[in-house]
């Protein structure tokens, strides 16, 4: 086994760039309503992604459920950098556990994003998670709103279709309703790090193996989420030998095992060294031990029960 950065598909911009690895605005970035001095965006998470567009991401991941759209599309507005050279992913949500569907349907969701964005297409659109039921999602199924983000395609809303936290039987749902595999779904955004290698069984191997690009979100739960440090001791003597930091080592590990990441960073220092991973590889013998530790310490950050039976 040898592990080389390969991603596949290698998604790119409008203008035909490579994407880079993501920079969030879930988690920490959510924010109440009224901590945001009469605007529908945090300046604080503007800010931040001006910071990360000038240290050379083009690729930002946002969502309907965490109402960072508006401060996206700010960042759009405000940057130099042309609308083509970027890259923007968006997500339908239609209702976990108790939470409903915000937009009525899989098409109010994408115009709503368009709207807030400010933009005139979504280079990515995914269904946030297949664990929504009709109660919850205004009287959808899975596979209505999969054939309403396939109209927004067709309609050149949206560039490319995709899904989050999709085990096996939901890309298998996809496939089924897809009119042609030009409609099949191009990424698979899961939780994925060195504690959980496989958010649902075998899924990573299986979205590669169908041309379907896993983007790992909350790559660095080793050291941040998780209270078991079972990798810290190996993690720093691999960050002495590449004099890169703990989170480079994470998140170079995820590119070598074919998966993008998805990271965050309120500091600035952090932004710019989640990019800076190419002037070093792990040797296979490295990332098989990281592997090794991780499979033995299994953590799972979100989706604890969805993923129970899969
Ligand atoms: P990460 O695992 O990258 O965690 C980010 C956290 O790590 C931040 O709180 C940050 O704190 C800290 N951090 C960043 N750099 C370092 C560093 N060098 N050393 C130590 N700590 C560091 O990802 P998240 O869990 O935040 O998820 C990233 C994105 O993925 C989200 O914003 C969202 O867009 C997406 N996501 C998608 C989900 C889905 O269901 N599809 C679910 C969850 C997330 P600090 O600010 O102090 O640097």
């Amino acid at each position: 086994m040898s592990y080389p950065i390969k991603l596949s598909p290698q998604l790119k911009t409008k203008s035909g760039k490579d994407i880079t690895i993501g920079i969030g605005t879930g988690t920490q970035w959510k924010r109440p309503i009224d901590k945001l001095e009469g605007k529908n965006y945090s300046e604080e998470l503007v800010n931040q992604l001006l910071f990360a567009l000038d240290s050379g991401f083009n690729h930002i991941d946002t969502a309907e459920v965490y109402e960072t759209q508006p401060a996206v599309g700010e960042a759009i507005k405000r940057t130099k950098i042309p609308r083509e050279d970027l890259f923007i992913t968006s997500k339908y949500n239609g209702g976990f556990l108790t939470f409903k569907a915000q937009s009525k349907s899989g098409k109010e969701s994408v115009d709503k994003a368009l709207r807030e964005l400010g933009t005139d297409y979504i280079d990515l659109f995914l269904i946030h998670s297949p664990f929504f039921t009709t109660e919850l999602s205004h009287g959808h199924t899975l596979e209505d709103i999969w054939k309403d983000l396939i109209e927004a395609k067709k309609e050149g809303k949206i560039r490319e279709i995709g899904i989050s936290n999709a085990a096996i039987p939901h890309l298998e749902r996809l496939f089924a309703v897809s009119p042609g595999k030009e409609f099949y779904p191009k990424v698979n955004q899961i939780e994925f790090h060195a504690f959980l290698q496989n958010q649902s069984k075998d899924i990573v191997k299986y979205s590669q193996d169908h041309n379907i690009l896993v983007e790992a979100f909350s790559p660095l739960s080793p050291i941040t989420r998780a209270e078991n440090k079972a990798l810290n001791p190996f993690l720093k003597e691999l960050s002495t030998e590449y004099k890169k930091t703990e989170a480079q080592i994470l998140l170079r590990y995820i590119l070598q095992r074919g998966v993008l990441p998805i990271t965050t960073s309120a500091n600035k220092d952090r932004i710019k060294q989640s990019l800076d991973l190419y002037d070093f590889e792990l040797s296979d013998k490295e990332v098989e031990e990281i592997e090794k530790i991780g499979k033995e310490n299994p953590f799972r950050a979100f989706f604890h029960e969805a993923f129970k039976n899969l």
